[in-house]
């Protein structure tokens, strides 16, 4: 039997509900993360009106079947811009976050998902509810920048 992503090691027991974001240890932190894959597509922004458009274009270390990154204690090296999420630097790019982030839904005070990892305690429940990425992206060296507004996704 698979182990609950809410039992793991370091979490404190429904830990999402009652302990505020700054308050969280790294286990906790991390553990919020559901793997959707969502935050690594890239986006267009309107420098005037600050509107984010995602498109299906994955950033080049997604892997589009699991959802990961490919790299990611390395990802740096790799990807320079890629965001570092944190309490500190939640506040300046919640935004743009999809609103199915489990980040943004408690920076804005919103419950996490039944479909959750942490809720539900299937580590695929995000796939399976077709929260995830998983399957439908295109990675970015096979599509020129110029051309990422012919695969905006439309709702995310
Ligand atoms: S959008 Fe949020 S929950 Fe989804 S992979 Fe990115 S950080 Fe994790
Ligand atoms: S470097 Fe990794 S974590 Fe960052 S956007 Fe790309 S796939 Fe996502």
């Amino acid at each position: 039997m698979t182990r609950s992503p809410a039992d793991a090691p370091g979490l404190r027991r429904r830990f999402w509900e009652t302990v505020p974001l700054n308050r969280m240890n790294a286990a906790e932190w991390e553990a919020l993360c559901d793997g959707c894959g969502k935050c690594c597509l890239n986006k267009l922004e309107d420098a005037d009106t600050g509107e984010v458009w995602f498109t299906r274009v994955a950033c080049r270390l997604l892997d589009g079947e699991t959802c990961r990154c490919g790299q990611y204690e390395n990802r740096r090296a790799f990807v320079p811009d890629c965001v570092f999420l944190s309490p500190a630097t939640l506040p300046d790019v919640a935004y743009w976050l999809p609103g199915t982030c489990a980040y943004k839904l408690l920076h804005d005070g919103q419950p996490l998902a039944d479909w959750h990892p942490l809720v539900s305690g299937d580590p695929d429940s995000v796939h399976k509810a077709g929260i995830s990425v998983r399957g439908w992206t295109v990675p970015e060296f096979e599509v020129p920048e110029e051309d990422w507004e012919d695969h905006i996704i439309e709702d995310l």
